[in-house]
């Protein structure tokens, strides 16, 4: 019964829109984004609501990524959202799968840098529609006792992560805007996740034919 598949999961799911103001103000939930082409693109409106930093440490997402491992931040996130409780797009799950995915192709451990997860569209990091204010990008900085910082290994864990993630994006290595040096950028896009139990407006047919 989904009932119970679903109730195994610790975290409620949160109207972002329905939250004290200086938090949303700080999601900025469905609002929108200008993408590096300038288009329009929709941030997430439903969000996990963490209640403490030991939930993030106790929530498993897959067999070896862990919540909190997606949601450190430090003082360059908004100030009313580094506080608990905190709140993460419901996308970080899918990021999560294609995390765990990845790890089984590369064999080893896979470090996700503080401040390379999810990151609010408040952030100091954040420049226009980054994939990061989905919480379904990261910044993979080590795998096993690798240190992604050069070239040669960015590239060579580049072409493991599109074999392994149909789709998958990667930003390109490199010193110039727009491009890494010290890291693996992986997101799967702009994925918007509404959960089953996710709240929402009573759906009015003949509103939505009258507004044709
Ligand atoms: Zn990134």
């Amino acid at each position: 019964m989904p009932e119970t598949a679903t109730a195994t999961f610790p975290l409620r799911v949160v109207d972002g829109r329905r939250l004290e103001k200086r938090v949303r103000d700080a999601l900025d939930p469905g609002g929108t984004l200008s993408d590096a082409d300038g288009r329009a693109r929709q941030l997430p409106r439903y969000f996990y609501e963490i209640p403490t930093w030991e939930d993030a440490v106790g929530t498993q997402l897959a067999p070896n990524f862990h919540l909190w491992e997606l949601v450190q931040s430090d003082v360059r996130e908004a100030s009313p959202l580094r506080a608990f409780p905190r709140y993460v797009p419901c996308a970080v799950t899918l990021l999560a799968f294609a995390l765990e995915r990845f790890r089984d192709h590369v064999g080893t451990t896979v470090h996700v840098a503080a401040n390379g997860g999810y990151r609010s569209p408040r952030h100091a990091l954040t420049h226009g529609a980054s994939t990061h204010c989905w919480a379904t990008a990261a910044n993979i900085y080590r795998i096993g006792d690798a240190y992604l910082d050069t070239p040669d290994v960015i590239d060579r864990y580049a072409a493991i992560a599109r074999d392994a993630l149909p789709g998958v994006w990667i930003r390109p290595h490199g010193g110039g805007p727009g491009q890494v040096d010290d890291h693996l950028h992986i997101d799967v896009g702009y994925v918007v996740s509404t959960p089953r139990e996710a709240p929402g407006e009573p759906f009015h047919p003949k509103l939505e034919w009258g507004a044709l």
